[in-house]
């Protein structure tokens, strides 16, 4: 097969800064942009969510900091926090497996490849996920694919729009067969989120998105967002230049060729991410000819706290009355025929209707409306008596 031996110099100049910057201590203050070798100040850089100020290439940016970008101050709960993976298969090459994990955990300082949990994107309530390349190259073995099941299937039972940033290798090959089964299990999740919830996914596809994470579901999003001059796809390059023989076009894999392809929505920088995102969501509350949603009963629960967040703040809109009852009045609670309409102002998506699945007997109707509206009243009661 011919190389050009100019594009071979090339790939060794990009290969040497990617080895130099993986080699660069964890405290050091400079670092150089993979993209066009510009030497950067990493406080700055970091300042600049990870962008070249040269080139405007979007270096590899950490989970937490992700969060920090996203999530407004004061407001994320995670979820899971101590899943950890064990060694399922007893795999080791040069070192076991386990100890392949120990090490990335006291580096990386995280259990695993993603972060999970809840928290406001502008003040609307929101289910994130995001992925960390640093850990093990982001693989997906499963306690990643474990932590985003389970992440959809509270952002389905709480009505959350879900949110996930992906940035992986691919499945994690130490774990075998168990992280392929991830596949299956995060899309058959998703499916009741989308399809029985209706509720709205999105994905969002950073460098590098491939493997097993492609497959599954980073591209199941309804819709999907990429970063500029992202590397997305499914088998590298060479091997399918090599299948094919054929010679692939230059920006094959990234995520303009996936924009001119039909396989994402929007190419959006990652310092209107946040924006992009409050005002897509704000667009589609308000789109007519919603269906509401129907859950599976067993994944029906009580209320968490950010649901309780969202009655507190109804609380403060209304904290200028003098006595509880004239605040119960001003949230209707008097009137029990407006049980249903009151619960759906405290769920920010209205498209659920969260009871859908009672039983038609009108005592046991009665039953549970009540204990729902004790529960309302119950942690309303908690608040006025902190105030
Ligand atoms: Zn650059």
């Amino acid at each position: 097969m011919f190389i050009s031996i100019l594009s071979w110099i090339e790939e060794q100049k990009k290969s040497k800064t990617q080895n130099q910057n993986k080699n660069s201590e964890p405290g050091s203050l400079w670092t150089r942009c993979d993209n066009c070798g510009t030497i950067l100040y990493i406080k700055h850089l970091k300042e600049n969510q990870c962008i070249c100020f040269a080139c405007g290439y979007h270096l590899q940016m950490n989970s937490r900091e992700r969060i920090k970008n996203l999530i407004d101050i004061d407001t994320w709960r995670p979820l899971d926090e101590t899943l950890s993976p064990c060694n399922p298969i007893d795999f080791y090459d040069q070192k076991t497996y386990t100890e392949r994990i120990q090490n990335a955990q006291e580096r990386t300082k995280l259990q695993d490849a993603i972060l999970t949990g809840t928290g406001l994107l502008d003040e609307i309530p929101v289910a994130l996920g995001v992925m960390d390349f640093s850990f093990m190259g982001g693989s997906m073995g499963s306690v990643v694919g474990e932590k985003i099941t389970r992440l959809i299937e509270h952002a389905a039972r709480e009505g959350y729009v879900l949110i996930l940033i992906c940035a992986s290798g691919g499945a994690r090959m130490q774990e075998g067969v168990l992280s392929l089964m991830q596949m299956a299990k995060i899309a058959s999740a998703l499916n009741i989120y989308q399809s029985s919830a209706n509720l709205l996914y999105f994905s969002i596809l950073t460098s590098p998105t491939t493997g097993g994470v492609t497959a599954s579901f980073a591209m199941l999003g309804d819709l999907i967002f990429a970063e500029p001059n992202a590397l997305i796809g499914f088998a590298g390059r060479r091997v399918i230049e090599q299948t094919l023989q054929e010679k692939l076009p230059e920006n094959f894999q990234t995520s303009e060729y996936l924009l001119d392809h039909g396989l994402c929505d929007l190419i959006i920088p990652r310092s209107f991410l946040k924006q992009a995102l409050s005002e897509t969501i704000l667009i589609y509350k308000d789109t007519p000819y919603k269906r509401i949603g129907k859950l599976p009963k067993n994944i029906q629960r009580p209320f968490n706290l950010l649901t309780e967040e969202r009655i507190r703040r109804k609380y403060i809109n209304n904290k200028n009355c003098d006595n509880e009852i004239e605040f119960l009045e001003n949230f209707s609670f008097i009137d029990f025929s407006d049980q249903f309409s009151i619960l759906n102002k405290f769920i920010y998506n209205s498209s659920i209707n969260i009871f859908e699945e009672i039983d038609s007997d009108n005592f046991q109707e009665f039953e549970q409306l009540s204990t729902m509206y004790k529960e309302i009243l119950t942690s309303l009661n908690i608040l006025l008596n902190k105030n």
